[in-house]
């Protein structure tokens, strides 16, 4: 039978999208490149691979995340509830198996009888032609060979920067007398490895890394690197103490050895629940690896780690959506094309997966033959969803995470602000849910 939706790129957005209007009763074909190629960043045959950290950010409603996580769970997201059954321990932060959590994707894809996944590069859009709705979310890694066949629909306004991975290691080979279990302020159970590091130590560790020979920067004019994932030399870059107040503070952590805290803390986030692997939380970097394997062998503690996956850096497209889409997520030169994903604009996992279910409910809207009611403003999805698509921001127009700052102001005092914001929020979306019934 031929489907009704096509969506190219199973990766969160993809396969939110899928799993979204595969509920909703439509016949849909996830077409996914992987295992037959595999983008510089991606590694695992399976859905929705996290590419870099396995961290879903805070769970707290106070925070953009917790609060983003809170919309999406409204939603009715289902990557995000299959990411809660593959939770790792990470205080009050969500973090997944990554192994798992695309296992559990993929199983959910592939058990659903209205998907077709499709093992397949998508480069000739002919393939596409037939299908009423079309969504695109190849990722920030999408394949080059379908960039160049997107370009009449997309004209000149695709752009390009940098992102960067960080190292993980065997946590049974970490010295314990010296690395210290701990979550900050001892908030939830101690998660974290976490590496002291006095002044002189600190210091060294900055001059190591900006003697390491690093991998040059080819074939792309400008690198611009995603903000909230900064290669390590960058930071060192920007001054001594960037690293210091920045992934190395040292607050709320006591070294357990001298009932003191130290001057800056290296930490590592478990990656799986039952084994004994971490990735150095910050050490995202492009020095090569002979360079990266001093520098990390330097730190106190990991004189014998075994290093599992080295960093590195890879290049990351998106579109000038602002120039591109309309409310729903269409192309407004081919309105049977939808928009999802880190392509169109967002930042982040969470904010991917959201983009890949609004676009699922837009899809939905059109093949009911009813206006997409856009959501509400004060909402992070229906901010950044106004974010991507408002003409205004084409001119500066930079990838977005989720943020309080994207909504409308509140009358109200500073300290009741954050919970003000996620309460109007959730109100409202509750409000936009029932009436989409
Ligand atoms: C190196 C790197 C590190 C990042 N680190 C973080 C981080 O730590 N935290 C965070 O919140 N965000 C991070 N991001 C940003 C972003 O959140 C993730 O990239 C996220 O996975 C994007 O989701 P997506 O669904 O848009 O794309 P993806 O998850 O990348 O999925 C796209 C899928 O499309 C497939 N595909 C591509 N081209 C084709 C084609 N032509 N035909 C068929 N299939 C195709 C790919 O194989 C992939 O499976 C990072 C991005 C990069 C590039």
């Amino acid at each position: 039978m031929m489907s009704r939706v096509e969506v190219v790129g199973g990766g969160l957005a993809g396969s939110e999208a899928a799993l979204y209007l595969a509920r909703q009763g439509f016949e849909v074909t996830l077409r996914e490149m992987k295992p037959l190629r595999y983008s510089a960043a991606h590694k695992l045959p399976g859905l929705a691979e996290l590419v870099c950290s396995n961290s879903l950010k805070s769970d707290q409603e106070e925070t953009a995340a917790g609060l983003l996580k809170g919309e999406l769970r409204l939603l009715g997201s289902s990557v995000l509830a299959l990411a809660e059954r593959c939770r790792v321990p990470a205080g009050a932060t969500m973090a997944v198996d990554r192994e798992k959590f695309s296992l559990a994707v993929t199983q959910a894809v592939e058990a659903h009888p209205a998907i077709n996944l499709r093992r397949e590069l998508v480069q000739d859009l002919t393939v596409l032609e037939q299908a009423e709705a079309v969504i695109l979310a190849t990722g920030p890694l999408t394949d080059p060979a379908l960039l160049t066949t997107l370009a009449p629909l997309i004209g000149k306004e695709d752009l390009y920067f940098y992102d960067a991975i960080s190292p993980i290691v065997d946590g049974t080979s970490i010295d314990r007398s010296i690395v210290f279990a701990a979550s900050r302020y001892e908030k939830g159970s101690a998660d974290y490895l976490n590496i002291p590091l006095d002044r002189r130590e600190y210091e060294a560790l900055l001059g190591r890394i900006v003697i390491a020979e690093k991998y040059p920067l080819r074939d792309f004019e400008e690198p611009r690197f995603f903000e909230a994932c900064l290669p390590l030399e960058v930071m060192v870059e920007r001054g001594a103490e960037t690293l210091a107040y920045g992934p190395f503070k040292p607050v709320g952590l006591l070294d357990p050895r001298t009932g003191t805290r130290p001057y800056a803390v290296v930490q590592l986030r478990r990656e799986r629940l039952e084994q004994e692997i971490y990735s150095l939380v910050g050490f995202q970097t492009r020095m090569v690896q002979g360079a990266q394997r001093e520098v990390i062998r330097a730190l106190p503690g990991l004189a014998a780690v075994e290093i599992l996956r080295y960093g590195s850096i890879h290049r990351n497209t998106f579109f000038n959506s602002p120039n591109l889409l309309r409310a729903d997520l269409s192309f407004g030169q081919e309105p049977r094309w939808y928009l999802a994903g880190q392509l169109s604009g967002v930042e982040g996992y969470l904010e991917s997966t959201a983009m890949g279910l609004v676009a699922g409910k837009a899809v939905e809207a059109k093949l009911q033959g009813r206006p997409f009611v856009p959501l509400p403003r004060t909402t992070l999805c229906g901010a950044l969803c106004a974010y991507l698509t408002d003409p205004g921001n084409a001119q500066r127009f930079q990838p977005m995470s989720a943020n309080y700052g994207l909504l409308p102001p509140l009358d109200l005092p500073r300290s009741e602000r954050k919970r003000g914001h996620a309460r109007r929020a959730l109100a409202e979306l509750e409000r936009w849910v029932l009436g989409q019934r």
